[in-house]
Parts: C-alpha cells; sequence; structure tokens
C-alpha cells in the first residue's frame, strides 16, 4: 500500500525532464519555484556556452588573420629569393625581412601561450612571497636596450616591497607595461617606476611621458588583440595581447588597475595589490 502511494507520488516527479524542466499544471504546484530556479540557471550556462563560444570563434580568427600576416611576407620574401638573379645586397635585405617577420610569429606565439596559460584554471600557479622591487629591477634591467634604442630614459624609485604572488606572471605583468611605456614614447622621453607601500597596500605606478590614450579606447585597449593605431603598431612590433595579459594578471593577484591618461602629455598606470 505505502509502495503504491509513493509511487504515485513520485511519478510526477519522475516524468520531469530536468534539463529542460517545464512549469506545467499536472506537477505539484509546490515544485513550481524550484523548476523555474533550474529553468532559470539552465538559461545562464546555455548564454555562457555560447558567449564562450563566440570569444572562441573571434580568437581564432584573430590569430588565424595574425599569422597570416607575417607568414604571407615571409613566404613571398623566400620565393622571390628562390626565384634567383638578385642582387647580393638586396639578399642581405630579403634575409633580414625574413628574420624579422619569424621573430614577430615567435612573439605571437610566446604571448598566445602566455594567454592560453592565464585563461584557464589557474591551481597550479602557487602564489608565494616575491619582492615586487626586485621583479621590477630585473624587467628594467632587461627593457634597457629597448629604451636605449628608443631614446628613452627609464628609473626605478621606491623601495622594497613584499607580496603574494606569482613571479613570472608579475615579471610579464610588469615587462609587458614597460615595454608598452617605452614603445609609445616619444624621442628624449622619460618612464618612471615607483613602488611603495601606501595605505598599506603595495603600490606599483609606472608612467610615461608618451603619446597618450584617448579616453574612449582606454577600456578597450585591455581586449585580445586591440590596438589603437594597427598600422603604426605593426611598425612597433605589438601583438596587442600584451595587455590582456596584463589584464589576467592582475585578476589572478586579486589587485587593481587604474589608468590616467592624456593624450600628448602621457599615462600613468597605478596597481594596488592586496597586502600579504
Ligand atoms: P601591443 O602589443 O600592440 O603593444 P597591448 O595589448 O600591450 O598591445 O596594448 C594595446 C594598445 O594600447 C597598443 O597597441 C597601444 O595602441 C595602446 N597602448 C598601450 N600602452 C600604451 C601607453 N603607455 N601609451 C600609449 N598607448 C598605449
Amino acid at each position: 500500500m505505502a509502495k503504491r502511494i509513493s509511487r504515485s507520488i513520485l511519478e510526477p516527479i519522475k516524468r520531469l525532464y530536468l534539463n529542460h524542466p517545464t512549469v506545467t499544471p499536472d506537477t505539484y504546484e509546490e515544485l513550481n519555484p524550484l523548476l523555474k530556479k533550474i529553468m532559470e540557471q539552465s538559461l545562464t550556462i546555455q548564454k555562457e556556452n555560447e558567449q564562450r563560444e563566440a570569444y572562441r570563434r573571434e580568437f581564432t580568427s584573430n590569430v588565424s588573420h595574425e599569422l597570416k600576416t607575417p607568414l604571407t611576407f615571409i613566404s613571398g620574401f623566400a620565393e622571390i629569393m628562390k626565384s634567383g638573379g638578385i642582387a647580393e645586397d638586396l639578399v642581405k635585405d630579403f634575409s633580414a625581412s625574413i628574420y624579422e617577420e619569424a621573430q614577430r610569429l615567435i612573439i605571437l606565439v610566446n604571448d598566445i601561450i602566455k594567454l592560453s596559460e592565464l585563461e584557464g584554471p589557474m591551481e597550479h600557479l602557487e602564489k608565494v612571497e616575491v619582492d615586487l622591487f626586485e621583479v621590477a629591477k630585473e624587467v628594467v634591467e632587461h627593457l634597457a636596450p629597448l629604451a636605449t634604442a628608443e631614446k628613452v630614459d627609464i628609473k626605478l624609485m621606491g623601495t622594497s616591497t613584499m607580496i603574494k604572488g606569482h613571479q613570472r606572471v608579475l615579471y610579464e605583468m610588469i615587462h609587458n607595461l614597460c615595454d608598452n611605456a617605452i614603445k609609445y614614447n616619444v624621442p628624449h622621453g622619460k618612464v618612471l617606476l615607483t613602488l611603495g607601500t601606501v595605505n598599506g597596500e603595495a603600490q606599483l605606478c609606472i608612467s610615461d611621458t608618451g603619446q597618450g590614450i584617448a579616453e574612449e579606447e582606454q577600456t578597450r585597449i585591455f581586449e585580445r588583440f586591440y590596438r589603437v593605431d594597427k598600422s603604426h603598431s605593426r611598425a612597433k612590433s605589438g601583438t596587442g595581447l600584451g595587455l590582456s595579459i596584463v589584464k589576467y594578471g592582475i585578476a589572478f593577484h586579486n589587485a587593481r588597475l587604474s589608468l590616467q591618461s592624456v593624450i600628448g602629455k602621457g599615462t600613468t598606470i597605478t596597481i594596488k595589490f592586496p597586502r600579504p
């Protein structure tokens, strides 16, 4: 008897298809709020999946486009060289161009690898005590030849500043920001990195006296492959991925980034890290 009663009670529940539950009059009225919640959740998941798929498709199309341009150059130069009959000094020029385009490809592929690592689950990236000043010092030393070539003066000020973070990710972030501050600067311009503790928070400030970023571009520059001036950026050997890597690094460290920029005057980026 009890079995028959419980079976008849459970029957309408068993008939529910929870992937697409519909609130129907023959189900228990008491279940309606739960079914409504399940429906809302499955709609949210569906929307997120669609968005992820759209991102993936856009990313694949951007990557293909970015790979195609240097490969077309390399293929073109190599084809002319293969056909022979070109002057010795032209062979040297063409080889230099092929090398430059191959370098561009290497930088692009490296940036894609770094970005895909930061976009995925990051449990394997362990956070330890890191001195931001030491990381910044290493970046400045590494970028000194670029700064000299661009006639930009780069300086680091401040003191030892400890945070809990991932050394390599922090290096990438500071490197990309300083690289931009040098690349988008003007001859005889300046880049200043300041490190210290403000109101108990570790703070890194990178300011440049460069070309500045228009207000309407200031959020877009953190999108993947976004460049303010595409033709100019190619000459500046950018991949358009540098600030996306910074964005993921900021989220990974629970840090906050703010940007102040004035066209023709320069840009200041401030990052505040939580206390260790
Ligand atoms: P890229 O590899 O092109 O430098 P990023 O993602 O690092 O890509 O930067 C995106 C764009 O933001 C750059 O192409 C440039 O137009 C602009 N930008 C970034 N940093 C600066 C800066 N300090 N001053 C002026 N423009 C900048």
